[in-house]
């Protein structure tokens, strides 16, 4: 499809975004189905998150993805959100109806679909969780697992306020029967890894107090599994030590799948042609 005057825009916010596969996995889709919408990615710096949800409207751009660090920032400039964006307080899809702005998260979704049926047809009922970051993405995750029926979700995050309030969200917005906050620097780290099932790292950086608590403790087997968020050619450090210790690490890039395949589809109204999109990431 041609660029002219009638190409509509899909955009990104984020910052950084130069690392991410969403243009390139959506623009394939957009090709594929002959849709004449082009999708850019944008760094936006915090003080113009507003203006940038804003432009959305003046510009009558189809939609947004919205990235790391802006997924809760962006909420007082939609007009409406989902029952879980209201819950987890963060979303990664703004849809512009007619100038009305809706915006939903696809990660948790988008992450149960990756591991359920690409990695290992992971069932959450009954199992304990590590979920390792208090961002938007951990949030939306942990919510999804709980709503699964996850057992027990063990919140690990630097700062204790944000870890907690995540945890407490969890036991009031979900059937979870247990949700607690614990601090990246706790010596129990190491010993409660080697209880759940399930870790889920979300930070943006390999944080050496998690490499620490994995290389201290054989982590079990090969059942237990590991999920980096990160995703990109090189193995992360935190996978690395995680599978040198004799447990199952992946990366991201099947939850980026999951997730565009979903956003796209509520940008669109039509179904996400799966093998382009897939072809488009070297995703199979
Ligand atoms: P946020 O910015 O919302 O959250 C980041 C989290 O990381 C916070 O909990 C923050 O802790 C913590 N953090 C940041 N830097 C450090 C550090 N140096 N040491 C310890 N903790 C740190 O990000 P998102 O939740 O949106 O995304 C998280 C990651 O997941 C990003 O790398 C993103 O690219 C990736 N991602 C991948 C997706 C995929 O499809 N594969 C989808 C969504 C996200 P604190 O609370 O203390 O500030």
């Amino acid at each position: 499809m041609e660029i002219d005057a009638r190409t509509r825009l899909c955009l990104l916010f984020g910052n950084p975004v130069t690392h991410s596969l969403s243009p390139v996995i959506h623009n394939a889709a957009f090709r594929e189905l002959g849709l004449n919408i082009v999708y850019l990615a944008c760094a936006v710096e915090t003080p113009l998150v507003g203006a940038a949800v804003e432009s959305l409207r003046a510009l009558a751009v189809v939609g947004a993805n919205v990235t790391s660090p802006y997924k809760e920032a962006v909420l007082p400039y939609i007009d409406s959100i989902s029952e879980r964006s209201q819950q987890i307080q963060a979303v990664n899809t703004i849809v512009n109806r007619n100038g009305q702005l809706f915006a939903t998260s696809t990660d948790g979704t988008g992450f149960f679909h990756y591991i359920s049926s690409d990695i290992a047809g992971y069932d959450p009922g009954g199992q304990p969780v590590m979920v390792v970051g208090s961002g938007g993405a951990a949030r939306a995750i942990a919510y999804e697992l709980a709503q699964r029926g996850a057992d027990q979700i063990y919140v690990v995050n630097r700062s204790s306020d944000k870890g907690i309030a995540f945890a407490d969200m969890l036991l009031s917005a979900t059937p979870i029967r247990k949700a607690s906050f614990i601090s990246l620097y706790d010596k129990q780290l190491s010993a409660l890894l080697r209880q759940v099932k399930l870790i889920i790292y979300t930070l943006p950086v390999d944080c050496p107090e998690i490499i620490t608590a994995i290389n201290q403790n054989n982590v079990g087997s090969t059942e237990q599994l590991l999920v980096d968020l990160r995703y990109g050619n090189q193995e992360t450090a935190v996978m690395s030590a995680f599978r040198k210790k004799g447990g199952s690490a992946f990366d991201g890039l099947g939850m980026l799948f999951w997730q565009a395949v979903q956003a796209f589809e509520l940008f669109t109204e039509k179904e996400a042609p799966i093998s382009v999109m897939r072809q488009a990431i070297k995703y199979s």
